[in-house]
């Protein structure tokens, strides 16, 4: 680690960062409220039925001893953006959510599909956390105070340490960073890369925090970690500074046509890979929370399609599955075979009560 302990982000390293001159800030606080009074009437009365799944998701279940016996350059995708990867015989973790609830509120809000394949409990001790941003669905309270305890170093973008530090975090653990500052742990070099995005945990707090993405930098092999982010140049530029990449790890669902520029739709992600100049894509942000009004499934079908139309190396691993980075292989279309248990086992009752 170059430095440890906080190094607070002024309001103007904030603008600087690109904060004020996009144009999803615009427009009054009245719009925006009336905005999003509309979307949560659409969310919680006016939601297509196929947006949550029927069935039960398979979930790889993970020990603490699969994990230490694993080969480095080894990965798991946990949930959502929750990704646990081994690199040079340590862990590290991305956007930690382990809530039952992509929310502030314990009782309300999207709720998860499918329990973690591990419990923070079992996990070995977490060299460094990545954090691409505050929003819930990314910065889970629970999880960061819990997994602070065994966590060497929690590496977020400037002004999201306040946040930790105030639940209890050890300032000390805590690093922040501009976008394009790295950091090195154990040889390996993190550098925390643009994102067209937002910020905030409440209606009261947006973008006074910055949100980002990782480049990880592990030898000559790369990883790129995207957090959430809208389609933009910056991708190009990442690529261009800091690819190619060997793996992308890569926002693909919650998108929606009213929110164009903060999450990409699948064909963007595809383009956004390309600009990275990524060899093998891991499409992640989708089947954990029902976070927006798309099918839960269309996702990856849209990025399947997308696959075999352009050539593109897609890697969609069941939740808990380990993944060698240096041997990837597609792997199976899991959320098919939900749908078709779902669909066997509705027949085999309809059969019950015809017979
Ligand atoms: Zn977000």
């Amino acid at each position: 680690m170059a430095e440890s302990g906080l190094s607070a982000g002024s309001g103007d390293d904030l603008r600087e960062a690109g904060f004020e001159r996009a144009e999803w800030n615009g427009g009054s606080r009245a719009r925006r409220l009336l905005q999003m009074a509309r979307l949560m009437w659409k969310f919680f009365f006016d939601k297509p039925p196929d947006t949550r799944p029927q069935g039960k998701i398979p979930v790889d279940p993970l020990t603490h001893q699969a994990l230490e016996a694993a080969p480095d350059r080894s990965l798991w995708r946990l949930g959502h953006s929750t990704v646990l990867l081994k690199l040079r015989g340590e862990f590290l973790l991305t956007d930690p959510v382990f809530a039952k609830r992509a929310s502030p509120l314990s009782f309300a809000g999207p709720k998860r599909f499918h329990p973690t394949p591990i419990p923070i409990g079992d996990l070995p001790p977490i060299r460094a956390i990545l954090l691409s941003h505050d929003h819930y669905d990314h910065l889970d309270k629970r999880a960061i105070r819990k997994l602070a305890e065994k966590t060497a170093h929690i590496l977020v973008p400037n002004g999201v340490g306040a946040i930790l530090t105030g639940w209890g975090v050890d300032a000390a653990k805590v690093r922040e960073l501009a976008w394009w500052q790295h950091t090195t742990l154990d040889g390996m070099r993190l550098t925390l890369t643009p994102t067209q995005h937002f910020s905030g945990r409440s209606l009261w707090n947006r973008n006074r925090t910055l949100f980002g993405s990782w480049a990880i930098e592990d030898g000559d092999f790369r990883i790129f970690y995207g957090g959430d982010s809208g389609y933009f140049a910056g991708f190009r530029e990442i690529g261009d500074r800091l690819g190619p990449f060997d793996v992308t790890l890569l926002e693909n669902g919650a998108y929606n046509v009213r929110w164009p520029v903060v999450h990409m739709q699948p064909e963007e992600t595809v383009q956004a890979h390309n600009d990275l100049r990524g060899k093998w894509l891991v499409p992640i942000h989708n089947g954990t929370f029902d976070l927006a009004l798309h099918p839960w499934t269309e996702p990856m079908e849209r990025m399947q399609a997308l696959a075999l139309a352009e050539g593109v190396r897609v890697a969609t691993p069941r939740f808990g599955q380990a993944v060698r980075l240096d041997a990837m292989t597609p792997g199976e279309c899991w959320w098919r075979r939900l749908d078709a248990a779902e669909a066997t086992a509705k027949l085999a009752a309809h059969s019950d009560v015809m017979s």
